[in-house]
């Protein structure tokens, strides 16, 4: 039976908000087992809520749990709330949790937003192996899909069909000579996520750029934490993948699934979609719950560290 895990030791980095410009400090610390991802804002004062103020009577105004619960809106990246406390810009910490198998972490923050680092999640990586991951007693359980849901909007879509693993393929087609048509197959474990889709980076369009900035948004975007797109080519070039753009937005999909509260056992399939429709897929799961059962013995491949493999290999001889 798999078991729960956090954190071993409390690790942190400092970086800037992509829309805020802001300097921010993460810090990631252990937590027990079936507390999950929090968000803690430490930049606000440890106010416990008034017991009939919600139902998390014990849970102090400044922190957010990362589920579809909290939710609050998308505005070009995944944003959490719970009363007037927010956290912008989840979803690239949240595919490292999910892909490196760390189920409960308090994720501490002096700013609204979580730091945008390159760009992609090879930062959190480094954090999470950093700290190291250790297993609790507790087993983990995962939605294990039986039968398939979908969510559509025109020409796009994502669904989600049973599966014996967890697999993710995306495609993407942009009115731009570069992004025409990609696509992307792979199955999620801790290999595939470091070496596939963690270096890809966030990608925007110079023409968008402009108009995100007269609204307050990407006031920390650069060259050095996004792919910027101009009319024919890429600005900052190279590029980390020929198909940088349809991983990244494997990446995206990956944190937004976090949203569910457990690890999806399912063949996830997007079409031009985008955090607005992978969270409709998360409601959308949640809501059916005839459609999947929670599993304490999967048959996904195991979460263990990589690094466990040639320590264990060392004891034993
Ligand atoms: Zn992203």
């Amino acid at each position: 039976m798999q078991k729960q895990t956090t954190l071993k030791e409390i690790t942190s980095c400092v970086g800037i908000g992509l829309h805020s410009g802001r300097r921010v400090e993460l810090t990631l610390k252990p937590a027990p087992a079936d507390s999950g991802i929090v968000f803690r804002r430490v930049d606000l004062p440890d106010m416990p809520d008034m017991p009939d103020m919600d139902d998390m009577a014990d849970m102090p105004d400044r922190d957010i749990p990362a589920t579809m619960e909290h939710l609050s809106h998308i505005n070009h990246a995944t944003c959490l709330a719970r009363d007037n406390v927010r956290i912008e810009t989840v979803e690239h910490l949240l595919a490292a949790f999910r892909a490196l198998g760390v189920d409960n972490v308090i994720v501490e923050l002096d700013g609204a937003e979580v730091p945008i680092m390159d760009g992609s999640a090879a930062a959190f990586i480094y954090l999470i192996h950093e700290a190291g991951i250790r297993k609790l007693t507790m087993p983990r359980s995962v939605i294990k899909l039986k039968s398939p849901i979908s969510v559509t909007d025109g020409g796009r879509f994502v669904a989600a069909y049973p599966s014996d693993k967890f697999k993710v393929s995306y495609t993407i087609n942009f009115a731009h000579p570069l992004l025409r048509h990609q696509e992307y197959s792979t199955e999620i474990n801790e290999t595939s996520f470091i070496e596939e889709i963690a270096p890809a980076r966030t990608f925007g369009f110079l023409k968008d750029v402009e108009l995100m900035r007269q609204r307050g948004l990407a006031l920390g975007g650069s060259l050095d934490n996004a792919v910027v797109l101009g009319e024919t080519g890429v600005l900052n070039n190279p590029l980390r993948f020929p198909d940088e753009f349809v991983r990244h937005k494997i990446l995206d999909l990956l944190g937004d699934l976090v949203l569910l509260g457990k690890p999806l056992q399912a063949h996830v399939v997007a079409m031009r979609a985008g955090h607005e429709l992978h969270t409709r897929l998360v409601k959308a799961i949640l809501e059916t719950p005839d459609s999947w059962e929670l599993v304490t013995e999967p048959t996904l491949a195991p979460f263990a560290p990589k690094v466990a493999q040639p320590l264990l290999a060392r004891t034993s001889r």
